[in-house]
């Protein structure tokens, strides 16, 4: 009866650590956060419902406790993927500055 169905769900999408991430900027409503990621309302609440991290971030955000991050979240020009920058970085990993820079390199 309490079968548990729920193995598919343990990790968390890519969107998902995404959504958790961009939701700790205080810079961004989560309409613009829905509308970066491309995920509707319904989407949006069946992933807070499931992601304790996503519950989170809005509940601080509800609360006002949210705490203030280092940098703004930015999208990596590489792999696209959102990342935490330090400083100016441009890329998440090394690898994608790597992989960016050869690709300049054998453009034109
Ligand atoms: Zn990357």
């Amino acid at each position: 009866m309490d079968t548990d169905h729920a193995a598919d769900h343990e990790m968390p999408s890519r969107v998902e650590t995404a959504v958790a991430l961009l939701l700790r900027s205080p810079h961004l409503e989560v309409g613009q956060i829905m509308e970066l990621m491309d995920i509707g309302d319904r989407e949006f609440r069946d992933m807070a419902s499931r992601n304790g991290d996503i519950a989170q971030r809005l509940e601080e955000r509800r609360l006002g406790t949210l705490r203030p991050i280092k940098s703004e979240p930015r999208r990596c020009k590489s792999c696209r993927e959102w990342f935490l920058p330090y400083g100016h970085d441009r890329y998440c990993s090394d690898a994608c500055k790597r992989t960016a820079q050869f690709a300049q390199c054998h453009k034109r």
